[in-house]
């Protein structure tokens, strides 16, 4: 059996469309979605993420600005420029991109943005809103997910999910939305015990975790519907042959950037046992700022409903 590939790349362009469509609309009412990141050091890949960030913005017709602050900010500072972001009109949605500087206390951070200016879903009201099932803002990653499981029509009603990590940022809301949706959702762990047993009971298996293809066939089910989370880097000839033998394309890739990416899955091992795979790159990356195009646009919806 050869997998079905679940393909963010054009799940995102789609999701894309739409928000620009909508921005359009808004935007000729007056009301141009904003959204302001606020970077705090120079961080690489934080300065990447932040880029392509400002980028999506722009092409699809968001106002982005970005609020570049010195490794040594302290708590005080950022709550203050935080304070003024929550108060401009033009700003509908705020991220403070993370990891922020040791000094700093993020969870103060976190709450310090408007809850309803909150894209990226980190607040407690937000979390809470997700939990009861009320109106918020759902994290990107998750929500992500939850958009490609849709495109491809993937039933979840009483199906049996197994999400691998519990992080506030993916593991926890994914399990939450999977919930809501009926699904019957284990959620597992670094201390879970028999991991590819528990992880071989499930329908559609969810792998978050930052481990290199730690999901091995052994953990899936045949015909499982299998979603990789993870972003791992290999940065070897021997690492990139051992997980995809002599694949070109991966060699040439290492050849050229001095890494290519994987995930949490083994990804031929993967492609030989379940019904469905994401791949890395291209599966549910590109969705993760799809839906934080689509948090801000929903921000600036909800600002001007009457
Ligand atoms: P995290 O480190 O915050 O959480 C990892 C979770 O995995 C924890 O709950 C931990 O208990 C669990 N875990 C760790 N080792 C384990 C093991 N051996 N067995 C079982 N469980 C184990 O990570 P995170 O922020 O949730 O990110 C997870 C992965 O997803 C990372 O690779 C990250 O880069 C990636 N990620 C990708 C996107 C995207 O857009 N595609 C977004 C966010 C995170």
């Amino acid at each position: 059996m050869s997998a079905q590939i679940l393909d963010g790349v054009t799940v995102a362009a789609k999701l894309n469309e739409e928000t620009a469509e909508r921005c359009r609309h808004l935007t000729a009412r007056g009301v141009r979605p904003g959204l302001a990141a606020v970077l705090v050091g120079d961080n690489p890949a934080s300065r990447t993420y932040v880029a392509a960030k400002a980028k999506t913005c722009t092409r699809l017709g968001l106002y982005s600005e970005v609020i570049p602050l010195p490794t040594e900010t302290t708590t005080d500072e950022l709550l203050t420029r935080i304070a003024t972001l929550n108060q401009r009109a033009d700003i509908h949605g705020i991220l403070v991109q993370m990891p922020l500087p040791p000094q700093i206390d993020t969870p103060t951070v976190i709450r310090a943005i408007d809850p309803d200016k909150d894209v990226d879903g980190f607040h407690p009201v937000n979390v809470g809103r997700l939990a009861l099932k009320q109106e918020g803002f759902i994290p990107c990653t998750p929500a992500g997910v939850l958009a490609l499981l849709e495109h491809y029509d993937i039933r979840l009603r009483g199906r049996r999910a197994v999400v691998l990590g519990r992080s506030t940022i993916v593991g926890l809301p994914l399990a939450l939305l999977l919930l809501h949706r009926d699904a019957t959702v284990t959620v597992c762990h670094s201390r879970t015990s028999d991991l590819a047993a528990v992880a071989h009971t499930a329908d559609i298996l969810v792998a978050a975790i930052g481990r290199t293809a730690l999901v091995t066939g052994e953990f899936i089910r045949p015909g499982a519907v299998v979603v990789d989370v993870g972003i791992n880097r290999l940065t070897t000839p021997d690492e990139v042959r051992r997980y995809f033998g002599d694949n070109p394309s991966r060699l040439a890739e290492l050849d050229k950037k001095g890494y290519t990416l994987i995930g949490d899955v083994h990804p031929r091992q993967a492609a030989d046992c379940a019904g469905y795979l994401t791949p890395v790159p291209g599966g549910v990356g590109p969705l993760t700022i799809a839906m934080l195009m689509r948090n801000t646009l929903l921000a600036a919806e909800r600002a001007c409903r009457p």
